[in-house]
C-alpha cells in the first residue's frame, strides 16, 4: 500500500528533501500527464518533476531514443570522452540557437543537476572576469548547493547555513502583485533599471564590479513569475552598457515552456550564457552552460565532475529538443497557457482568495491571499499559506498534483508537461474549483 512503502520512506530517507513529502503516495506507474499510485489512483501531474517532463512520463520517442542506446550496446557513461550520441545531441542543440548566439556558442557539460550548471556559469563568470561580485535577485532560486544556494532568494533553508558566499547582492525583482516600484511594463522596467544603476554606481552599496547578473526570466520556486519583456531588455541593456556577463538560469523555463524555445528569446535578447537542466534530458540527469566564446577562459579541469557522460540522456534529450521543435510544442505550451491562465481569471472572479494569476506559457501561478486582510502596495492582500496548502491537499484527494511554491508558500504552481491537451487543461481547472469551493471558509 501506500502507507507502507510511505512508512519504510520516513525511516530510511533524510529529511533535506520536499516535494514527496506533501503528496502521500507511492507512485506505481506514469505515462502522459498521468500517474498512478500502487492502489490504482490516477492522479493529473502538474508538477511533471518540477518541469523536467516536457514530453510527459515515458513519451514514446524518448523510450525509443533509450532502447535505441541499449539495443546498440552503446556505452552508458562516457565521462567526458565523446560519442555520436554527444555529439548529435550538441548538434540538436546549437542548431535550436538563436542565429545570433549559433556561432558565437560554447558547450560545457555539467553533471548534472541544474545546480552543477549554475555553479559553473558563476565560475566561469568569475574567471572570465576576474571579479567576485555577484548580481542577483530577491526570490530566485538556482540550486541547493553552497554557491546556489547563496545566490538563491528569500530561501527559508538558508538561515540555518552559515557563512554562505560572500559578495552577493540582492537587487529587488519585478514582481509586480507585491512590487514596490508600481506595476510593470515599460514604466515600471524603467523604475526598477534606475534603482539598479544608482545601487551600482553608489560606492556605499558595496557593490564591487560585478563578475556577473543571473536571473530567471520567469521565477519559478520563486512563485511562477515572469519578469517583464521590457525588464528583461532594460537588464540585458545595463549589463551590455557595463560589461557584465548576464547568466540566464534557463534550469525551468527552457525547452519550450513558456511559449519558446528558449525564454530569452521572448524578449529578443540573448544572454552572455544561459544554464539548461530539468527538460533538456528528456526526463534523464543532465545539465548543461551554453555560453558566448568571448567567456571562453576555462583552464582543463576547471569545472569537472564524474556524472557528465550520460549517454543515455543525451540521447533522451536529444529525442526530446527534436519532438519539441518537430511538434511546434513551444507554441502549443503558449496557447495552453493562455487557456488555463483565462480559465483562472475566470475563477478569480468568483474567488477574492485568488489574488494574483500570472505565467508565461506553462509556468502558471495563482497566489491564495486572504481578502480580509489589508490591501497594500498594488492592492494585493497578504498571502494566505494555510489555505494555499488546504487547496493543494484537495486538489491531491481530488486527482491532481500541484505544487505550491513562492516567497510565502501562498503560491499554486502548475507545470504541466507542455503535451497537455485542451480537455486536460479542463479537467485541472473544474478540480481545482471544486477544491477551491471546499477549502475556503
Ligand atoms: N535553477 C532553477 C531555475 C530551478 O528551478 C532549479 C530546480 N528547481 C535549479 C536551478 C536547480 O536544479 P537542480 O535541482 O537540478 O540542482
Amino acid at each position: 500500500t501506500n502507507q507502507e512503502l510511505l512508512n519504510q520512506q520516513e525511516q530510511r530517507e533524510s529529511n533535506a528533501r520536499s516535494y514527496p513529502r506533501r503528496f502521500p503516495l507511492a507512485i506505481q506507474e506514469a505515462e502522459g500527464v498521468y500517474i498512478t499510485d500502487v492502489e490504482g489512483n490516477r492522479y493529473i501531474d502538474c508538477l511533471a518533476g518540477a518541469g523536467t517532463l516536457a514530453l510527459g512520463h515515458n513519451h514514446p520517442v524518448v523510450i525509443e531514443a533509450m532502447e535505441k542506446v541499449l539495443h546498440d550496446r552503446l556505452p552508458l557513461h562516457t565521462l567526458d570522452l565523446t560519442t555520436e550520441v554527444k555529439e548529435q545531441f550538441v548538434d540538436e542543440l546549437f542548431a535550436s540557437l538563436p542565429e545570433g548566439f549559433r556561432d558565437r556558442a560554447k558547450v560545457q557539460f555539467c553533471g548534472p543537476t541544474g545546480g552543477d550548471a549554475v555553479e559553473a556559469a558563476l565560475k566561469l563568470a568569475k574567471t572570465a572576469t576576474g571579479r567576485q561580485s555577484i548580481l542577483t535577485f530577491q526570490g530566485g532560486y538556482h540550486g541547493s548547493t553552497h554557491g546556489t544556494m547563496s545566490v538563491s532568494g528569500n530561501l527559508a533553508a538558508k538561515k540555518r547555513v552559515q557563512g554562505l558566499v560572500p559578495d552577493t547582492h540582492f537587487l529587488p525583482y519585478p514582481y509586480d502583485y507585491r512590487c514596490p516600484f508600481g506595476k510593470g511594463g515599460r514604466k515600471g522596467a524603467e523604475i526598477n533599471a534606475v534603482y539598479i544603476e544608482q545601487l551600482l554606481d553608489d560606492p556605499e552599496s558595496g557593490i564591487l564590479p560585478p563578475a556577473a547578473m543571473i536571473f530567471e526570466t520567469v521565477q519559478g520556486e520563486g512563485g511562477s513569475i515572469p519578469a517583464s519583456i521590457e525588464w528583461l531588455q532594460e537588464m540585458r541593456r545595463i549589463t551590455k552598457e557595463r560589461g557584465i556577463p548576464l547568466i540566464i538560469d534557463e534550469v525551468q523555463t527552457g525547452i519550450g515552456r513558456t511559449g519558446k524555445l528558449f525564454s530569452f528569446e521572448h524578449a529578443g535578447i540573448i544572454p552572455d550564457a544561459f544554464v539548461l537542466s530539468k527538460a533538456i534530458g528528456g526526463s534523464l540527469p543532465l545539465s548543461v552552460v551554453v555560453y558566448d566564446r568571448d567567456l571562453d577562459s576555462w583552464e582543463p579541469g576547471a569545472h569537472i565532475g564524474t556524472f557528465r557522460g550520460n549517454q543515455m540522456a543525451m540521447a533522451a534529450g536529444t529525442a526530446t529538443l527534436k519532438y519539441v521543435k518537430e511538434q511546434n510544442l513551444s507554441l502549443h505550451a503558449q496557447k495552453m497557457g493562455e487557456k488555463l491562465i483565462n480559465s483562472l481569471k475566470e475563477l478569480q472572479r468568483l474567488y477574492p482568495q485568488l489574488g494574483d494569476v500570472r505565467g508565461r506559457g506553462l509556468m502558471v501561478g495563482v497566489e491564495i491571499v486572504d481578502p480580509s486582510g489589508t490591501a497594500v502596495l498594488n492592492g494585493s492582500y497578504p498571502a494566505d499559506p494555510e489555505l494555499t496548502n488546504r487547496i493543494q491537499k484537495s486538489c491531491f484527494d481530488r486527482g491532481l498534483i500541484l505544487e505550491c511554491g513562492g516567497r510565502h508558500g501562498a503560491v499554486l504552481r502548475f507545470l504541466p508537461p507542455l503535451i497537455i491537451t485542451e480537455e486536460q487543461i479542463e479537467t485541472v481547472v473544474s478540480i481545482l474549483k471544486k477544491a477551491i469551493a471546499a477549502s475556503v471558509k
